[in-house]
């Protein structure tokens, strides 16, 4: 059974093979390239909404766009990624509006706009997107076109947002919204301050209440571990309404607690808080799926900050068990796993892996794997050869290493 990895291109041949596409798709040459990395949420799944605390880090994987800017307010994008079937899309960034911009372009587009929105002069720009961030894959490719293309915008119109950190959460928040409004995602703010703010060795706790960003040492190479990584190539799109289903549940949940967010309600109390929820609701099926959503919320917050404190100390072995619990509660009580990530997992652990858990907001995509660095080949190996033996389209592995938040390249 061959064992399939994603290729992670060098610099150069990244920066090379960007500004060839650019040259071949507008007939000029790009006034400069800037990348933004995919990330790994490394625990704190599906409460970035809720005002959570996630614990996100950021890939060497990345998107990089190539752009020109223009005199008119025309923008112009092509993405290397879906060459044959993604013909440019072109418009006028004062036209474009929430619904107007269809299919991945939107991604895009959204950009510009949001910037413009929050009072921002940017120009128009033929834009070309390459990268090696997986598609699709819950390793947020979404948020590292936006945040890429953001970083260029800024640049090229000289805001200087990108360099300060407070800056970096205005542009994230910018992304935030073209995703949600443009493109139609209902998703939170974990992975534009993922690809925005992290730092090369350390993941990034993020309060989701402000936004406020800590780093955390996450040195995996130093204790001898590797995170692996399983791209099970089940896609699940999230603008498909299930994720803003659990969106809605959740907002459900607070509402009958008396609470903006369910991050107001602590773990210590989470047995009350079922109680207030269950009296609340009108049946036992919907007192069901309440109760569910808010203990995953609630006792997933708890664990981040478990994580952390350890990550802290250095007792990175000791998170594998929270990484379990992650995925059971993901699995059985927010119901966002699926069998391709569930297997996933099991074969992992069943390998020896520290820990697994899906990761990013599931119906498919990744799952990552705490394993001791000498095991990777083999636990990768066990994942393979379990998936063949379902008679599934094989999965493609990475080795997440905490890497740079987005930045020029040339
Ligand atoms: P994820 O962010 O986990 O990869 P999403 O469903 O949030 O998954 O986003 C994936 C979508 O983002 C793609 O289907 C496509 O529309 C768009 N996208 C991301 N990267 C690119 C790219 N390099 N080229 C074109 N579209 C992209
Ligand atoms: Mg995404």
């Amino acid at each position: 059974m061959t064992v399939h990895w994603y290729p992670l291109p060098s610099r150069d041949d990244a920066t090379g093979a960007a500004t060839a596409a650019f040259r071949a798709a507008f007939g000029r040459e790009p006034d400069g390239l800037w990348a933004a990395p995919g990330r790994v949420n490394l625990i704190g799944e599906h409460v970035d909404y809720q005002a959570g605390l996630c614990l996100p880090f950021a890939l060497p994987q990345r998107t990089v766009v190539a752009i020109a800017t223009r005199d008119d307010d025309l923008l112009r994008l092509r993405s290397a990624q879906l060459d044959g079937s993604g013909d440019t899309w072109e418009g006028r960034i004062g036209e474009i509006r929430p619904g107007s911009v269809p299919g991945w372009a939107g991604y895009g587009a959204g950009v510009p706009w949001a910037l413009r929105a929050d009072g921002f002069d940017v120009p128009g720009a033929d834009v070309l997107v390459d990268g090696s961030v997986p598609l699709g894959a819950g390793l947020s490719s979404s948020a590292a076109l936006e945040c890429a293309l953001a970083l260029a915008l800024d640049d090229v119109a000289g805001l200087g947002l990108a360099t300060s950190d407070a800056g970096r959460a205005r542009l994230a928040a910018a992304c935030v919204r073209a995703e949600n409004e443009i493109a139609g995602a209902p998703t939170g703010g974990m992975d534009q301050a993922a690809a925005l703010r992290c730092r090369a060795g350390h993941a990034l706790l993020l309060d989701c209440r402000d936004f406020g960003a800590t780093q955390v040492p996450f040195d995996l190479a130093g204790a001898g571990l590797e995170l692996l990584v399983t791209d099970t190539r089940a896609h699940h799109a999230l603008v498909d309404g299930r994720y803003g289903s659990r969106r809605d549940t959740c907002a459900r949940a607070a509402a009958s607690l008396g609470v903006t967010t369910l991050r107001e309600i602590p773990g210590k109390t989470l047995d009350s808080a079922l109680a207030v929820v269950r009296d609340a609701a009108l049946d036992a099926v919907l007192a069901d799926e309440l109760c569910r959503c808010v203990r995953h919320v609630v006792t997933e917050i708890d664990r981040v900050t478990a994580v952390a404190t350890l990550l802290r100390e250095g007792r990175l072995r000791e998170i594998g068990p929270l990484l379990d619990a992650s995925h059971r509660s993901l699995r059985d009580d927010y119901q966002v796993s699926c069998a391709e990530l569930d297997v996933a997992c099991e074969a992992t652990l069943a390998a020896g892996a520290l820990g697994a858990r899906m990761t990013g907001g599931g119906f498919g995509g990744s799952a990552i794997a705490l394993v001791e660095a000498a095991d990777t080949q083999t636990v990768a190996k066990a994942v393979a050869d379990a998936f063949a033996a379902r008679g599934w389209d094989h999965p493609i592995f990475l080795r997440a290493v905490p890497d740079t938040a987005g930045e020029r390249l040339r």
